[in-house]
């Protein structure tokens, strides 16, 4: 059975994308086949695979919108078992478009039903927002992810985040629930980290990740050369953050 992990925060700058892209790449390189979906416009996802999303013919947003086969739209990486539904420019359009289509929240769970069962993760990296785009994430995923960075403000915004999880569960999807959050761009030496950190339990009481993301220059540097940690960097801390992620992921599968 396919496990289906969406990123979400609202929050912009979070370390979304690189938890998605990072951990898509080690449970790849542990043995599992996967597809990351990017369903943020901005594309940096498919960027930070090596994809060059500007010259795409298509990608996500074609899947959405027309019949043809998900299968030719999907994109290979450097690793083997590890690949993309990538977002093109045009994606941002699908918040408009989808609007005029019945059910639309569930337009991606269709979408990827076609090709679920060739994979034993889907990981979909959510724009920050909670438009239309961010609840068909949601509403195809099974087990929610929700990066936290270690920062004053960043646990604003996470009751309405888990207002709108609740929503979507009571009314669209009731097979979702959170997987945990976990903390990203940590600094040990910080006060405000670890304050953040204990402030967080009051928010997922037993649902936070023991892997804890280290703020790591080399985890920025990678998606300029189009490559996940793990091709870029592996002894670095972010990659070693990133692998016991995986792990501690692969141990909670039944
Ligand atoms: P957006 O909301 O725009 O989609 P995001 O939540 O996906 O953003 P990222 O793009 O993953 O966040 O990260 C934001 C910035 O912080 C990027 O420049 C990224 O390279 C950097 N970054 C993310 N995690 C770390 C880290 N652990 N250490 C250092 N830099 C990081
Ligand atoms: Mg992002």
């Amino acid at each position: 059975m396919v496990r289906t992990l969406a990123v979400i925060n609202q929050k912009g700058g979070v370390g979304k994308t690189t938890t998605a892209v990072n951990l898509a790449a080690y449970l790849a390189h542990l043995g599992k086949h996967v597809l990351v979906v990017d369903l943020d416009p901005q594309g940096n996802a498919s960027s930070g695979l090596g994809i060059n999303y500007r010259s795409l013919q298509s990608g996500l947003y074609e899947s959405l919108v027309t019949d043809s086969p998900v299968y030719d739209h999907l994109a290979a990486t450097e690793i083997d078992q590890l690949h993309v539904l990538p977002a093109t420019p045009d994606l941002a359009g699908a918040n408009i478009d989808l609007v005029h289509v019945d059910s639309r929240e569930y337009t991606l769970e269709q979408t990827l039903a076609t090709v679920s069962s060739h994979y034993d993760y889907i990981v979909i990296d959510c724009p920050p927002s909670l438009g239309v785009l961010t609840i068909n994430g949601l509403v195809a995923a099974r087990e929610i992810l929700i990066p936290v960075q270690c920062e004053y403000y960043s646990l604003e915004g996470l009751g309405q985040l888990v207002e709108t999880i609740d929503l979507v569960k009571e009314n669209l999807q009731p097979d979702i629930k959170i997987l945990g959050a976990v903390m990203t761009m940590y600094d040990e030496r910080s006060r405000l980290s670890q304050a953040v950190f204990r402030e967080l339990y009051r928010y997922f009481p037993e649902k936070i990740f023991r892997t804890v993301i280290p703020r790591n220059s080399k985890l920025a540097e990678a998606p300029s050369f189009g490559k996940p940690i793990l091709l870029y960097d592996r002894w670095s801390k972010g990659s070693r953050a990133y692998k016991r992620l995986a792990r501690e992921i692969l141990s909670t599968e039944i």
